[in-house]
């Protein structure tokens, strides 16, 4: 990796971190899933990085992909299990990270114990030797091993420049990811799910978080409202995911519709939520790692 893009996934990993931590801090029962959302969104600008995605808030059974839309007035409880998800990018180059907050109670503190050492031990055993399907075992073995269940399909994931999810997989179970090795300067995040309910997810209502899916389609676009939103979302978030907040703070009067035409034209892919297929509790912890030839170096 040369040394301009090293920097760039570091600022972004620093920036991310200290994103994911100040969000710790406000999350507090009667506080707002949308302050919340929005105050960690406005420090990692403040820090001088671009939004990889929409800062997530998924709770209890709700394993990933929410984001509050500008007029929910959600506020968190206290015994809420609190899935936090961040993530940054600088010049493009993105750092993922997640962590789990229980408000209050500890009636989680295994389970989010169990997503924690598996990350941990996942990290410590990632290098350009070892297949993919023995960090999943690695990450399998560590849940199981307090009691719970991975979420087998739910995965880590290659990153690259203006790109979320690119190349590898890392599974969060052993059956999966084959014989497939990490390379020298391959950027993975690392996501292990645990869960005491089916061990898969299903996906539920819309997550309030879209993705231009096919600018091709451009052309179809009629009206000029629709034709100036599509050109700011292109122009500010190119090929990453965006938030319907985001829409709405661009054109207050008619964001939303904007949005749906331009979801109708099949221009945007609205991502669903992603729910325990049992309603089982979820925890997850997540690190975004540069693979090098005798381990990896985490950069959140
Ligand atoms: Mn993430
Ligand atoms: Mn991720």
């Amino acid at each position: 990796m040369d040394d301009t893009v090293y920097e760039n996934y570091k600022r972004a990993g620093k920036i991310a971190a200290d994103a994911r931590d100040y969000g710790v801090t406000l999350l507090k029962p009667g506080a707002r899933f949308l302050d919340v959302a929005t105050e960690i969104e406005i420090r990692i600008k403040e820090n001088g990085a671009g939004l990889a995605f929409p800062v997530n808030i998924a709770l209890n059974t709700l394993a990933a992909h929410f984001s509050p839309r500008h007029d929910d007035q959600s506020t968190f409880k206290k015994g809420d299990v609190v899935k936090l998800d961040v993530g940054t990018h600088i010049n493009g180059y993105i750092a993922d990270t997640a962590i789990t907050v229980e408000l209050e109670t500890h009636v989680y503190d295994t389970m989010i114990r169990a997503s924690s050492e598996a990350l941990e031990k996942a990290i410590s055993v990632l290098n350009v030797e070892i297949p993919l399907s023995e960090v999943g075992r690695t990450i399998e073995n560590t849940i199981t091993a307090h009691g719970y269940k991975p979420i087998n399909n739910l995965m880590g994931h290659g990153l690259d420049r203006y790109e979320l999810h690119s190349g590898l997989s890392v599974p969060n179970v052993g059956a999966l990811g084959g014989k497939t090795k990490p390379k020298d300067g391959d950027v993975v995040a690392i996501e292990p799910f645990a869960t005491d309910g089916a061990g898969h997810v299903t996906s539920g209502q819309g997550s309030n978080i879209y993705l231009c899916s096919d600018s091709l389609k451009a052309k179809f676009i009629r009206d000029s409202k629709t034709k100036l939103l599509f050109e700011k979302i292109i122009t500010n978030y190119r090929t990453l995911p965006f938030a319907q907040r985001w829409c709405h703070d661009l054109f207050p009067n008619g964001g939303d519709i904007a949005l749906k035409k331009l979801s109708f034209l099949g221009l945007t892919k609205h991502y669903p939520q992603l729910v325990e297929a049992k309603g089982g509790m979820v925890t997850q912890k997540e690190h975004t790692v540069i693979v090098k030839e005798d381990g990896c170096e985490v950069i959140t």
